[in-house]
């Protein structure tokens, strides 16, 4: 069974800790070990672990890459949006985090975001546990 996390994005480029909503789905599924895989199905999003405690870390990688990957170059994509599908390879389509005792074994400082690159838009995230 595969379960959906909606959320919707706010501006352009964006991280939204997801952290919350995986542990609930986990909670409903009454899952207690093994692993939560985690997929966008989405060209131009990705998902990433990394620093929630202090935001501007996200601020940064963000920045970074818009300094890397900018918004307006001659791209032979014309929608638009090449830079969005170019982040998205980057930062990838899935993680994978291990289930102990109910509860995402994350490090203390480690959230789950899901990466919006091309918003404001509805999305989704896959989500499929593997006892
Ligand atoms: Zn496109």
């Amino acid at each position: 069974m595969v379960r959906y996390i909606n959320v919707r994005s706010k501006t352009r480029n964006e991280f939204i800790d997801i952290t919350e909503m995986v542990q609930d789905v986990i909670k409903e599924a009454g899952i207690k070990t093994g692993v939560c895989y985690l997929y966008v199905p989405h060209t131009t999003a990705g998902i990433t672990i990394n620093e929630g405690a202090d935001p501007s870390v996200q601020r940064d990688i963000l920045n970074a890459l818009n300094r890397l990957i900018p918004h307006d170059m001659n791209y032979a994509h014309r929608e638009g949006n090449a830079d969005a599908h170019i982040k998205s390879t980057i930062v990838g389509a899935s993680v994978n985090v291990i289930v102990d005792d109910s509860k995402l074994l994350l490090g203390t400082w480690q959230s789950i975001f899901f990466c919006e690159f091309d918003g404001p838009r509805h999305r989704r995230i896959a989500v499929k546990f593997i006892p």
